[in-house]
């Protein structure tokens, strides 16, 4: 569970101190920001901004009613191109852990060359272990700059075709059945719908859910069956519900027992806790048809890029998904959605006080913004 906003300021004290404070008096939170100016013309800033859900999330490991996701602003030569973090503790992220590494890549991204993108992504992916989200805020905000400066959308850049884009799922959290069949109402216009199950109630929540929809539904079980048998059980009676596919069963470390899995089930199982980076890829193309790509796992837009092609390679299905996060992350993989099979981006869907705007979604589909960049539109 992320820690509360008084478990942070206590904590993270010094490092607060230490970067400079928006305001004076009482501390907000979503204004703890970095702004120094170290190198002539490159500046990369960074804030905090409270994210509120518009209903408590629960998946099967943890809940939340707010995030506190991290903002980064990369100028250069007139033009800002805008990143974000969303930090997951699954992955030992926390807003703190991701600023220390966002003022550590601080001066070396002032100093690059933004032009050298790739040499620079490989610099700051290998700045630390893990923190992945943290580097995907950098890497973002980079590549939204190279795409401003360049006046086209990001899409248009890479050679990608939006009409492609995928319809994107929309999330139903886990909660007593009767509130899932609410927020199921309130999902009336997206088509195809994402479950989280994974707790002990699932026949129960699969049968509300039933009784309130006929869509076709994706089901993510967020490493929650702990045992083959229960999984095995589980998905052959999902499979008599409209499911799709099932997104990660069981632990992200049990892949002997997910091969055994995949041998007795009809569906697709799609690896997401278990795959990180490309380097994940090629041990799971034995137990899992298909990757859920999270630029927050990657590291950012040019990890994710080398993991579809990685899982293309192997003949995997590909889907691309996302944390809470606002309109700018979901910017960033919306544009390489016109690569994927399935998209699972609506975690600004999610947010009842989303700061930025980029990507419009139409019966659930993804549309593109044709504006350069990311085509983000809001205050950093
Ligand atoms: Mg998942």
């Amino acid at each position: 569970m992320l820690m509360s906003r008084k478990e942070f300021l206590r904590t993270s004290g010094k490092a607060i101190a230490g970067i400079g404070l928006l305001g004076t008096g009482a501390v907000s939170f979503s204004q703890i920001s970095g702004c120094q100016r170290t190198n002539g013309g490159a500046m990369l800033e960074y804030k905090i901004k409270d994210l509120n859900l518009v209903h408590t999330w629960t998946i099967s490991r943890n809940s939340s009613d707010v995030k506190h996701n991290v903002f980064v602003k990369y100028t250069k030569d007139g033009v800002s191109g805008i990143g974000e973090a969303a930090p997951n503790i699954r992955y030992n992220e926390t807003p703190e852990s991701t600023i220390n590494v966002i003022k550590k890549a601080k001066p070396i991204v002032e100093k690059a060359d933004p032009w050298k993108f790739v040499d620079l992504g490989y610099e700051i992916q290998n700045l630390v272990e893990e923190q992945t989200a943290a580097k995907c805020a950098i890497d973002i905000a980079i590549m939204d700059w190279v795409t401003k400066k360049l006046g086209v959308p990001l899409y248009k850049y890479l050679g990608l075709d939006k009409s492609k884009a995928p319809i994107t799922t929309f999330s139903i959290g886990i909660d007593k059945p009767e509130v899932m069949q609410q927020k199921i109402r309130e999902a009336e216009k997206y088509p195809i719908l994402k479950i989280k199950v994974g707790k002990e109630n699932d026949p129960e929540i699969m049968a509300a859910v039933r009784e309130v929809t006929d869509k076709p539904l994706r089901v993510d079980a967020n490493e929650g069956w702990k045992s083959k048998e229960e999984a095995l059980e589980k998905i052959k009676w999902l499979e008599t519900h409209g499911v799709e596919f099932i997104e990660q069963p069981m632990p992200a470390e049990m892949l002997e027992e997910t091969r055994w899995l995949r041998e007795r089930i009809n569906i697709p199982i799609i690896a997401d806790e278990a795959v990180k980076s490309a380097h994940d890829i090629p041990k799971l193309a034995t137990a899992y048809d298909g990757i859920n790509i999270k630029l927050m796992k990657s590291g950012g837009i040019q990890e994710a890029l080398r993991m579809i092609w990685m899982a293309r390679s192997l003949g995997m299905k590909v889907m691309l998904g996302c944390m809470i996060e606002s309109s700018v992350a979901i910017a960033a993989a919306a544009h390489l959605s016109p690569l994927v099979d399935y998209a699972d981006l609506d975690g600004n869907l999610l947010i009842a006080n989303d700061p930025f705007h980029a990507v419009d979604v139409v019966d659930g589909k993804l549309i593109l913004p044709d504006r350069p960049g990311l085509g983000i539109e809001g205050e950093f």
